[in-house]
């Protein structure tokens, strides 16, 4: 049941009245041990905002359980936080605005190690080292300063940075979005790799199906602050159920020409409602191509559709999508 509001003022400046935007809307996930969850969903859906919340690093105003291993990460004080934040880390999306510009690549991955771990000099240089071979860096570079590197580079550093505390769990922000796809590509199977070898567990945020796919175990879409579907990759991706995954899924292009012979486009029309005045009912019928009158009404919850599988639509009944009928 995460929340999280941020207070605004409407236009009229300063002396308008204050309102709350609620960014994510009443949300539950479960992230297994050493496993992939994406979240995903267009820019202002809240995926940044929700996942960001678990690292205790959002303003604005938190409710809800976050528990990690049983214990709920948002009461913590600020010595118990120390802790938290040795266990989950974070990867931030653009390399080129994350990295301090005047430190040397070793110093910002030693970083949390000062300010979070009483480790000694040379253990901390140890843990360095090592990190920048995990992360396929030559320790010769560990002198140079982020613009000396590639962006491909840069995000080596701040995956090694996030990697210095030994975390049980990383946020991983759209850690390839400001990159070529050549580097995505190789970024996507570092991830990979280190999650093997270290038995980390991923939050990964994106807006690319195609990267999703390729990383994820499980797969939470989001639209307009709340969660509209939850499911394993497969199942998600092989059956869709709420009219808006299909959406999204239906506008990744395939390599296959069969397959983009068999799938037709399903387009999106409008703009999302406006996140201060939000509908009573679906936040998606304004846009939806199958919504009926008890769509604008009621707002559909999130309800079981097959073995985990979960979708917020009044039409899904038992792992049908209600677009069977207009997709063929
Ligand atoms: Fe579309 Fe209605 Fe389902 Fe919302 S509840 S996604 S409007 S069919």
């Amino acid at each position: 049941n995460l929340s999280v509001r941020f207070g605004v003022r409407r236009k009229g400046g300063f002396f308008a009245k204050p309102t709350y935007l609620t960014a994510v809307d009443d949300i539950s996930f479960t992230v297994r041990k050493g496993e992939t969850l994406a979240i995903v969903g267009e820019s202002g859906s809240g995926k940044t905002t929700a996942a960001l919340a678990i690292a205790r690093l959002v303003s604005g105003l938190t409710s809800g359980k976050i528990l990690l291993e049983g214990r709920d990460l948002l009461p913590l004080d600020r010595e118990d936080l120390k802790d938290m934040r040795q266990k989950v880390q974070v990867i931030f999306q653009d390399p080129y605005s994350s990295l301090n510009p005047r430190k040397r690549a070793e110093d910002i991955v030693r970083e949390p190690l000062d300010s979070l771990t009483d480790k000694s000099i040379s253990e901390k240089r140890e843990i360095v080292d090592g990190l920048f071979k995990a992360v396929g860096l030559h320790p010769e570079q560990k002198r140079l300063f982020p613009h000396q590197f590639s962006g491909g580079q840069r995000q080596r550093i701040g995956i090694a940075r996030a990697l210095s505390t030994q975390p049980e769990v990383i946020i991983c922000d759209e850690p390839v979005s400001a990159l070529d796809v050549a580097v995505q590509a190789q970024i996507l199977n570092l991830l990979r790799r280190l999650q093997t070898e270290f038995g980390l567990t991923y939050v990964f945020i994106s807006h690319d199906l195609g990267v999703v796919q390729h990383m994820c175990d499980s797969v939470a879409v989001m639209y307009m602050g709340k969660i509209v579907e939850h499911a394993d990759r497969l199942s998600l991706f092989n059956n869709p159920l709420h009219p808006y995954t299909a959406a999204l899924l239906s506008a990744v292009p395939s390599v296959d020409p069969m397959l983009r012979e068999q799938s037709r486009r399903i387009l999106i029309p409008g703009d999302p409602p406006d996140p201060l005045d939000l509908p009573k009912g679906c936040r998606f019928a304004s846009r939806c191509p199958v919504a009926e009158a008890r769509c604008r009404d009621v707002a559909p919850r999130l309800k079981l559709a097959g073995s985990n599988h979960r979708a917020a639509c009044h039409l899904v009944e038992d792992e049908t999508s209600p677009l069977a009928g207009i997709r063929s």
